[in-house]
This record gives structure tokens, C-alpha cells and sequence, in this order.
């Protein structure tokens, strides 16, 4: 059982007050807010080691570094990654993203298929779409369903020897369907496809064990987990890391430079060009030990107890349409209200200090399979509460109030 009144204390924005109103933060799946301790950490190291990394042989480098690395490892943990130079930091799952498709050009010609998912994020979308132009390579879709999952069948008929990648969300961020990934990971394999998994939406509510799934690569963003923005993980087999080119030239990355020829760093410092994040970097670590002390099983236990909720709770709005009702869901819920724009929705909430998310979510194939311009979505965390889910329904009763 999770001390949800305790949790909330280590979390200084959610005592706030948003135009005039107790703040109820349900905007988790766009960035999640931030613990004390997260926030403690950064201001520690920029007062007491803030120094340039794996460069100087003076103390606060050397601490500097050394604290970075041990959040690596931390991370490389957390993840059950075979070693820690398979854990790339990142500026988020972007970069991560665009540094494997990047890479791939390398290996694609015409012929050549890449295998996006219809539930994907523009994040997971375009890079592959910029892959496949520049190398003549097909983008082909694995379509959905009216609920909000995957078809497997039609998975199993895409794939073939043209596959070079197939690419994936662990967790949807538009509907929160968690999609099969173990069984699309070893089909992806039977085939000789390499397998990205997109794990932004995931990482914040359940533990991933890279070397269980057998994934080939695995991004997320630290701001999602409780950790700061403008980081994140790559995680790649290592043979995959040896065998793509880097993604950014520069200092850190290389082993000898002339004018002739460069040789490139070893990993993880190919693939880590320039001053990295270290700030950042380091309080990941702090984020993942934050979220570990609290627990993935209960975490996924008690948002799922929100989920049922709130869908409970919503589905008694008359005129209230949930879309993404997958079996295996997480805890958001995208809806809509029959003759109402989401967006006016979102804009009167807010004036009641609820943050909801209105849009296409960066999913806009999503939203056009369901011929919608947007909905509203709510997503939860840990923090979140049974009552916060009562202060929005009523909020949003009243909306619908006057706006019909
Ligand atoms: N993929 C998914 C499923 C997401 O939900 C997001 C962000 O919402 C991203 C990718 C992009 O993450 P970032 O903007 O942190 O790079």
C-alpha cells in the first residue's frame, strides 16, 4: 500500500494553487512533475562538483565524472542491460530515436522495409519516414484496431527478409494500449529484423528488463520518470552500437583526430558527442532510485486502481466517448464529449487548476483513424488521487454544462 498523502509532499508543485484552484495534475504523459529529492540533486551538483567530464585530472572533475558514470550504471541496473556502455545518454527519446534510424541508412537500399506502428508518436514516425526517403527503403504501417491495439495478424503477414526494423511504442501515449512488444520483438527476430522500442510512455509506470525482451534498442526520456528534461537513455544491443555509425561528430566521441583520418571512442562515447548533460544525467540516477524506493509493482498496481476509476467515473457523463479501450491499458484515458472541442473542455478545466492535455497528442494518424481532430486526455501518476478524479469529472460536468 502506497502512503499517497506522503508521496505528495515530496512533490513541492502539486501543493500549488492554479488560478486560484488546488492544482490537479493529469498532464503526467506529456512530462511528469518532480520529486525534492530530483530537485535537491540538481542544485547540489552545480553547488558542490560542477566541473567538465572524462577530460581533467583535477578533483571536481574527476567527482563529476565519476558521478556520472555511477548514474550509468544505476541505469544500466535499472534496465538489466548486459554492461553499462550499452546505456547512451540521450537529450530524450527524439534523439535517441533519430540516432538509430540515423544509423540506419547505413544498412538500407530500395526494397528495404521499415515497420512503423499506426499508434506511434510523430517522434517514431518521422525519423523513419526521413530513413526511408533517403534511402528508397518502404515505410509500411502495422495498422489498429477500433480499440486501440495492434492487429497481430496482419504484423505476422508484414513482416518478411525485407524488414531491416521494425520500430514500436511499449506504451501508447495517445490511448495508453501496452502493446504486445515480447511476441512483436520475436517475430521481428524470426524474420532477422532488428526491433526499436519506443518506451517514453512506459518507463514511467513498469521496469523494462532489456535483456528479457531480447529488444535490439530501447529509448525513453527522463522528464516522464521524475527526472529533469533534456535527458534520456538510448539503450542498444551492443553489437548493433559497434556496428552503426555514430550519430554526432565532435569532442568525446573520437579516439584520434588528423585531417587524414578519425578514429572513433569506444562505447558508450561514440554515440555521446560534446559536453553531455551531466547535470542531468547524474539526478536521472537520483529519479530511477526515487522511483524504485516506491516501488514499479506498486506504482503500476495503484494507477491502475486510478484507471479504473476514472473510467468508471467518466463513462457516466452522458455523451462521453473513451477512445483506446485496449485490455492492456495504463493509465490514461483519451475521450471526447459528443457536439464539444476538446480544446474547449481543456481551456475551462484549466480555469479550475485541472491539467488535462487537448490535441492530436502527436499522434495525429491516431487521431484520423478515429476521424477526430483531438481529444481530451487525462493521464495519472502515482500521485495522483481518487479525489483529484472527482474534482475533474464534476469540472468537466460543468463544462459540458455550458458549452451545450
Ligand atoms: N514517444 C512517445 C510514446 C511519447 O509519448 C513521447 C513524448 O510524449 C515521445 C516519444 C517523445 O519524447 P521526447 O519529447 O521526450 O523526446
Amino acid at each position: 500500500m502506497l502512503d499517497i498523502q506522503k508521496i505528495r509532499a515530496d512533490f513541492p508543485i502539486l501543493s500549488q494553487k492554479v488560478n486560484g484552484k488546488p492544482l490537479v495534475y493529469f498532464d503526467n504523459g506529456a512530462t511528469s512533475q518532480k520529486p525534492q529529492v530530483v530537485i535537491d540533486a540538481i542544485s547540489k551538483y552545480y553547488q558542490e562538483i560542477n566541473a567538465n567530464i572524462h577530460r581533467g585530472v583535477h578533483t571536481l572533475s574527476q567527482l563529476a565524472t565519476d558521478a556520472y558514470e555511477v548514474s550509468r550504471g544505476k541505469i544500466q541496473k535499472h534496465l538489466n542491460a548486459k554492461h553499462a556502455h550499452e546505456v547512451i545518454f540521450t537529450s530524450g527519446t527524439t534523439h535517441g530515436i533519430n540516432a538509430i534510424a540515423n544509423g540506419f541508412a547505413d544498412f538500407l537500399k530500395p526494397g528495404d522495409e521499415v515497420l512503423v506502428s499506426a499508434l506511434e508518436h510523430h517522434s517514431n514516425i518521422v525519423p523513419w519516414q526521413m530513413l526511408c526517403e533517403r534511402t528508397g527503403a518502404t515505410l509500411k504501417v502495422i495498422p489498429m484496431n477500433e480499440n486501440g491495439e495492434l492487429i497481430m495478424s496482419v504484423y505476422d503477414k508484414l513482416l518478411s527478409a525485407k524488414t531491416k526494423i521494425v520500430t514500436v511504442n511499449h506504451i501508447s501515449n495517445a490511448l495508453g494500449t501496452i502493446n504486445p512488444i515480447q511476441y512483436m520483438i520475436d517475430k521481428a527476430h524470426e524474420v532477422g529484423a532488428a526491433i526499436l522500442i519506443d518506451g517514453a510512455q512506459a518507463t514511467p509506470h513498469l521496469k523494462p528488463d532489456v535483456q528479457a525482451l531480447d529488444c535490439d534498442f530501447y529509448v525513453f526520456s527522463g522528464h516522464k520518470i521524475c527526472g529533469p528534461t533534456g535527458i534520456g537513455i538510448l539503450y542498444g544491443k551492443e553489437e548493433w552500437l559497434r556496428k552503426l555509425p555514430p550519430y554526432q561528430g565532435g569532442g568525446e566521441m573520437i579516439a584520434t583526430v588528423t585531417f587524414e583520418k578519425t578514429t572513433y571512442a569506444d562505447l558508450p562515447h561514440k554515440f555521446e558527442a560534446g559536453t553531455p548533460n551531466i547535470a542531468d544525467g547524474i539526478v536521472l540516477g537520483t529519479a530511477i532510485d526515487y522511483l524504485n524506493e516506491i516501488g514499479f509493482d506498486n506504482i503500476a498496481k495503484y494507477e491502475h486502481e486510478l484507471l479504473e476509476y476514472a473510467t468508471e467515473k467518466l463513462s457516466e457523463i452522458e455523451g462521453l466517448k473513451i477512445f483506446g479501450t485496449a485490455e492492456q491499458k495504463t493509465s490514461v484515458i483519451s475521450f471526447n464529449i459528443d457536439g464539444i472541442h476538446p480544446y474547449d473542455i481543456g481551456t475551462i478545466i484549466d480555469k479550475l487548476g485541472i491539467a488535462v492535455r487537448t490535441g492530436h497528442h502527436c499522434a495525429q494518424p491516431i487521431m484520423d483513424f478515429y476521424q477526430i481532430p483531438g481529444t481530451i486526455r487525462a493521464s495519472f501518476a502515482f500521485y495522483n488521487t481518487k479525489e483529484e478524479i472527482d474534482v475533474m469529472v464534476e469540472a468537466i460536468k460543468k463544462a459540458q454544462m455550458m458549452l451545450s
